[in-house]
């Protein structure tokens, strides 16, 4: 059974036809959907999802995109809800140098209470980086100096240097969304080189729909197309990678163990 380790359902583009998406997503062998959220609203959203939908699981914490317009104990209080619910991972945190590079500081320290969260509650980290990726990585190898760390970097878009630095971490493991598939995605041979065990698969729907579905909201179930490209590339099955897609996944998220 694959998972979708990033979905945001809570936008009304999704949310409004959940039951289809739903539907949808286990017809094509998704059994488990993962909601990450990026502030205190968000996270309540997800985590009422993941209550009254047994395929849904769900991330709480704030997006670098967010830490400006939090509230004061913000954080806390997204803290004190895990373990409410089937919450998996904390986040989706991480830095972002692209939207807005005057809140890099605050961006950080935000990064590394939700790094310390995750792993003083056992749970792994999802990373969001754009222009980011270096000090990202450099954060996660200074704190795995002190905590046991697992993290996510979702939709990944680095180089193969960047992808060696990154795997060098133990407990690291990375994702690719649909735009690997478009003609210009130029990341065949980063693609070429992770390892299958280092791998989970994700959408980060509704954004960056795979061929043939541009220009649509995409959905979990369109997380096929991406997986076939990395079996294309990889020139593997895309049977055999989806069983391990499936068991990095439970094995990384330990679904139903919190
Ligand atoms: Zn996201």
């Amino acid at each position: 059974m694959l998972t979708d380790t990033h979905a945001h359902l809570y936008y009304p583009e999704i949310l409004d036809r959940l039951e289809d998406v739903l539907k949808s997503a286990i017809d094509s062998g998704i059994g488990r959907i993962i909601a990450p959220a990026v502030n205190l609203e968000t996270s309540l959203k997800v985590l009422e999802l993941s209550k009254a939908n047994s395929e849904i699981y769900c991330a709480l914490g704030i997006h670098p995109c967010d830490v400006m317009k939090v509230k004061d104990n913000e954080l806390e209080e997204i803290e004190s809800l895990i373990g409410s619910g089937k919450v998996v991972a904390v986040g989706e945190t991480g830095l972002d140098y692209y939207w807005d590079v005057s809140s890099i500081d605050i961006q950080k320290e935000f990064f590394r209470k939700q790094i310390r969260i995750a792993s003083e509650n056992d749970l792994p980290v999802i990373v969001h980086t754009r222009n980011s990726l270096d000090d990202a990585v450099s954060i996660i190898r200074e704190e795995y100096g002190r905590y046991p760390v697992k993290a996510h970097f979702h939709c990944f878009s680095g180089n193969r240097d960047q992808l060696r630095d990154c795997l060098s971490i133990p407990g690291v493991y990375i994702s690719f969304c649909g735009n690997i598939t478009y003609k210009k995605s130029g990341m065949d041979e980063v693609i070429a080189e992770v390892p299958p065990g280092r791998l989970l698969s994700e959408t980060d729907s509704p954004f960056l729909p795979p061929v043939p579905y541009r220009g649509k909201a995409n959905q979990p179930a369109y997380m096929i197309k991406t997986i076939e490209k990395i079996a294309e590339v990889k020139g593997t099955d895309a049977g055999e990678l989806s069983e391990i897609l499936s068991e990095n996944a439970a094995e990384f998220f330990r679904f139903g163990k919190h």
